[in-house]
Parts: structure tokens; sequence; C-alpha cells
């Protein structure tokens, strides 16, 4: 491992309040925040967070009504149970239908639908459980320990989900159960990492389909390709009838808690290679608005640069003991995202020394669903290849489109910003927490739950939507 060194071109931001501020504080650090953010921002400014979390906090506490006009907020792929592919639920779904077999997974991804050719008629794992499967929900990866060795009998296989957040915490798993010599325990591997994702959005805001991308391939996330491009000639049943531009990302808030874990390199990195500026956010309101204020003083001074604004938690040097423990269990890969398609470098797998513990080679798993081409994800070459400070990751062929998934959900355009929960069709109707049709239904860092739980007024009371931001038009998408 080689540990990030601490970048001086990361600006400090001094934090809003050195710590979460007391309740009594919290509105008079908001109104500051928001006069300063109306003072400092002269032209339009688009800007995206990453991360469900600060989607959560910002529509529960309203803060993107308290923009100054102009100044738009857009929602990203940044709910992990949300971009799982359905390839990967199906197969969970497969094994939950084996007798022999314990799947344990955290609380959400036991409601996620899997794809149409999984039969589970929507209802994902619980179903499974309905059925006679043995699914158990984890509040931790370690406590399949406890399962492994409380039934020696039968295999148990974790559904190992989430950012580099969590990531950590499933590296522990795999490395103990190595060193406790157990034989039945195993992962159904579905980590992602969310840089790769931010690189692949700027991709295709700065080349939408262009020259090098002749299908739609590396960067373009499943949209149109160019006229006679094999992605332009898609049934017209799968595009939406609607077209708008891309919705120019000038500027990212990087989600706090994995820069925690990373530190800072590979936001650097890109923000070297794509000339936006990204702001390390954290997720108390008046630190969200710190963030969306030093991005937009950035933009409006022409620098992109890498500003860390949750300074009180984040080092650049990140978490070096998560850090080690990542970069020796997995290796980055490319990986397909639910509703954005194939991102390079965009997951993890278990490095060869812990190959033995892969699920899918274990049990022979095959792919059920069209989301990627049956076949092994590629890995990266060279020592810490695509990790933050390690080579860069080895190019790759190029990449596989994500198919669209079922009508009427529209989470792939929703997990690119390009659309919110309220435009879409289901949302509040025929989509509900209690039954979703779509993933960002399903957790609670998901899109259209937030906006389901904060936001559903707008669409029962229209007089509540005037008052509101206008979401934009939807984009011409074969996403569904
Ligand atoms: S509200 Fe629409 S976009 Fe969101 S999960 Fe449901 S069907 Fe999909």
């Amino acid at each position: 491992m080689s540990p990030a060194a601490p970048n001086p071109a990361v600006s400090q931001v001094p934090p809003a309040a050195p710590k979460p501020a007391p309740a009594s504080q919290v509105a008079e650090l908001v109104a500051e925040l928001v006069a300063e953010l109306a003072a400092t921002s002269t032209r339009p400014w688009t800007l995206m967070e990453v991360c469900g979390g600060q989607t959560h906090a910002i529509v529960r506490w309203g803060l993107d009504q308290l923009l100054p006009p102009g100044l738009r907020l857009l929602h990203g792929p940044g709910c992990p149970v949300c971009v799982t592919p359905a390839e990967t639920i199906d197969q969970a779904l497969a094994l939950a239908c084996r007798p022999e077999l314990i799947l344990c997974a955290y609380g959400d991804m036991l409601r996620v639908p899997g794809s149409p050719a999984s039969g589970d008629g929507g209802l994902g794992l619980l179903g499974a459980r309905a059925g006679g499967g043995d699914v158990r929900l984890l509040t931790s990866p370690l406590q399949a320990l406890d399962l492994a060795r409380a039934n020696p009998q039968r295999q148990v296989v974790f559904l190992a989900v989430g950012f580099e957040t969590t990531a950590p915490a499933t590296a522990l798993l795999a490395d103990q159960t190595l060193a406790l010599g157990l034989t039945n325990l195993s992962l159904l591997m579905a980590h992602v990492r969310v840089a790769p994702a931010m690189e692949a959005i700027l991709a295709f805001e700065d080349n939408p389909c262009g020259e090098d991308n002749p299908d739609g391939a590396p960067g373009c996330l499943g949209l149109p390709g160019p006229p006679g491009s094999a992605r332009q000639r898609q049934p017209t049943k799968q595009r939406r009838p609607t077209s708008r531009p891309s919705p120019g990302v000038q500027g990212f808030l990087a989600a706090g808690h994995v820069a925690a874990v990373l530190g800072t390199g590979d936001l650097a990195d890109l923000v070297t290679r794509r000339r936006r500026p990204v702001v390390v956010t954290g997720f108390e309101p008046a630190e969200l608005l710190a963030g969306i204020l030093r991005c937009v003083q950035l933009l409006e001074a022409g620098t992109p640069q890498l500003a860390n604004a949750y300074g009180r938690v984040v080092r650049p040097g990140g978490n070096p003991a998560a850090r080690a423990l990542l970069e020796r269990v997995f290796v980055p890969v490319d990986q397909p995202w639910r509703g954005l398609g194939l991102i390079q470098g965009g997951g993890l797998a278990l490095a060869p020394a812990y190959a033995s513990l892969d699920a899918r080679q274990r049990f022979g798993l095959t792919s059920l669903s069209a989301d990627r081409p049956p076949g092994p994800a590629r890995t990266p070459h060279g020592p810490g290849a695509g990790w933050p400070g390690g080579e860069p990751p080895a190019p790759s062929a190029p990449l596989a489109p994500s198919a669209p998934p079922p009508d009427p959900c529209l989470s792939g355009a929703i997990l690119l910003g390009r659309a919110t929960p309220p435009d879409c069709p289901a949302f509040g109707a025929a989509c509900t927490p209690e039954r979703p049709l779509g993933a960002p239904m399903v957790s609670t860092e998901g899109a259209c739950a937030a906006y389901y739980r904060y936001r559903r007024q707008d669409r029962e009371c229209p007089q509540n939507a005037a008052v509101r931001p206008a979401s934009p038009p939807l984009p011409e998408s074969p996403h569904g």
C-alpha cells in the first residue's frame, strides 16, 4: 500500500462549525450561509451530490429550496442499494432458494426487486424468505461469522453491498473467515466505488457519445449513441419520448464518509483530469451549505480545485488502517451499476488470495439478467492499480450498456440527476416504500424514498409545488 500523501492543492475550508452546532444556533448559521451564497452566486450553476445521505438531508431540510435562483442541485447515484445490478439480486434470489444455504444481507437489500427474469414478482429476497428460503438480516457483516460457526453443515453467503464506507467491514469479514479456517462462508460481492462513477458522469458530460465513444460505450452511461450507432438503433419503445441536453454537472459535492476512509487522493486526480471543482462535504445542514458555498466560490473564480469542507472528519490520507485492509482484500474491477451501465473501476472484487470466498465461483452462478454479458469483470493490472495513489487502471475494452429497467421506473434518469422522483408517473401511486417498483424507493438513501417521505405532498397539493424549484424536463434516455 502507498498511503496518499497530504495534498497541498486541497484547500481546507474552515468548518461551518467545529462540530455539529446546537439546534439553537443551526438556523442562524444556515441563514448566514444562505445569505453568503446569494451574494456569491452571480450566474446559474449546476452541482451534483453523489451521496444518498446528503440527498436525504437536502430533501429533508429543504436546502435546495433555500438556494439562490439559478443554483441547481442534482441528485446523483449516491445510494449503493439503488445501483446494485439486477443481476446480483437475481443471483442472491437463486442462492436463497437452495435449502443447504443461508443467505444474509443488510435490511435494505431484502426489498430490492430482481429482474423480470428472476420471477420474484417484484418482492425481492423478502419474497424468497416468505417462500421458505433461509434469508437473514444482518446489521454487521461480522455476524455472518457467528452464523457460519453455528451452522457448520450449511453454507452461509453474505451479500456484500455498499460504497467504500462499508467495504472495510466486509474486508474484515473476509480476513476473519480465512483466519478462522471457515469453509462454509462466502461473499456475493457487489461493493461499488464512488470516484469512478463521478468520472463516468463527467466523461459523459465532456463527450456524450462522441467520436471515441461510437456506441455509447465508456462514460456514456447507457444514453443513446450517435445517429447510426448500435445504441441509436434501439427499439423506439425503449427510449423516453423527451429530450434534453446533458444536465451539465459543473461541480461535485463529494461524500464525506467515503473520503474519511479513502482520503482525497482519487478526488484530486479527478479534478486534475476533468477540470471541475469537487468539495468534500458533510451531512449536517450547515455543512452541506458550506460545501455548496465553497463549490460556488470555486466556480465563480474559475478555479477547478479540490476543497475539503468536512475537515473535522476527513484527513487527506483517509484512514490508513482501513485503506490497507481494503487494498489487501479487494481489487478494483469494472462493474455494472444499475441504471448506469458498466463503469470502469466502478466495483470491488476479492483479491486472488481471497478468491476462494467468491460465492459466484463456489456456487457456479450464471447471469440471469441482461445487465451485462456473462463473463468475469475485468481487473486493472499492476500493483495497487485503480486505488488512490496507485497506477491508473488499464484501459478496458468498450463497455456494455445497462439494460433499461422495466417501465415505468425512471431510476436510470433519477440516478443521473436527469429527472426527479415526482417526474415518475409511478411515484407515490404504483410505487411506494411499501411496494417499491425500483431500488431508489427501497433504501432510505434512495432519492425516491426521500421525496416520498418529505415531498409527496407536492404531488397531492400542486400549490406546494408551485413555490418549489421546477424539476428539469425528462431526457431522451433508453433507461425507461
Ligand atoms: S418512483 Fe419511479 S423512478 Fe422511483 S423507484 Fe419508483 S418507479 Fe422507479
